[in-house]
């Protein structure tokens, strides 16, 4: 695949992606720490697992298994339990919230819901990205490109043996100007034919069946509908070096080639 044929829109779709995966990384990150914090978790323990292990799986691991919410002894600042009468550490009786410093509910809950935030643009970049793919701009839909062609229609039943110049092609109906493309190599220009068989039933729209050839600049086409012989082609005006060959099916179907250089 050549990058240079990619649309900028394809680039920064991508680049918004990973924006966002890191966004939403790192504020799921602070949340885990902070709520460790409050919770007497070790926050490193946790982060370890959320980077390298799964970062949903460890979030969701986390969420079932976390300690209860504690809170702060007045006295020595300890974390105790929250449902403690006395603490666990200096022994000072909890008899009000006066010896106790409660963590406020909501001071965690920004990082979280910005992670999920976060999360939700990922979804969006992904579904902007294959509708890129889908609408075709992420290819060539032209029949002499230089690159891969990119199909918007579709084909049903096709049989299909490619090796080393050497193609066979059995396909039943495809939507008009559908593109079916091989790679292969001329080694030498000046000796090298491209032999094609190819049989195919026209519709009652009339049609037909083209065979492109395609170096760079350089493209050939021929009308292979009713071939009654096998078409010796010569390749002489070609370079050596990769050739894409495409047969176009235009509103013809059944259709059989066999395609060899030799
Ligand atoms: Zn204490």
């Amino acid at each position: 695949m050549d990058y240079a044929q990619l649309p900028i829109i394809f680039f920064i779709e991508v680049f918004v992606l990973i924006f966002f995966a890191i966004l939403t990384y790192v504020f799921f990150a602070i949340w885990i720490y902070k709520d460790c914090k409050i919770r007497g978790e070790s926050p490193l323990l946790w982060l370890l697992l959320f980077t390298f292990v799964s970062n949903f799986l460890g979030l969701i691991i986390y969420l079932i298994v976390r300690k209860e919410k504690k809170q702060v002894c007045k006295s020595c600042g300890c974390l105790i339990s929250s449902s403690a009468k006395y603490c666990e550490s200096c022994g000072l009786a909890i008899e009000n919230s006066n010896d106790i410093q409660q963590f406020k509910q909501t001071s965690n809950r920004k990082y979280i819901i910005s992670g999920i935030v976060s999360f939700c643009m990922i979804f969006i970049c992904v579904i902007a990205i294959i509708i890129t793919g889908l609408t075709g701009f992420l290819g060539e839909t032209n029949v002499i490109s230089k690159f891969e062609i990119w199909n918007t229609g579709f084909e049903t039943i096709s049989r299909e043996n490619k090796s080393q110049n050497s193609w066979d092609l059995s396909l039943k109906s495809a939507t008009e100007g559908f593109v079916k493309e091989t790679k292969m190599d001329i080694t030498n220009p000046d000796e090298q034919v491209l032999y094609l068989e190819a049989t195919c039933d026209i519709t009652k729209e009339g049609g037909n069946l083209m065979l492109w050839i395609v170096q760079g600049d350089t493209v050939k086409s021929i009308d292979v509908t009713n071939l009654g012989e096998v078409l010796e082609y010569p390749l002489n005006e070609f370079e050596k070096g990769e050739v894409f060959v495409r047969l176009q099916i235009n509103n013809v179907k059944n259709v059989k080639s066999n395609i060899i250089i030799e």
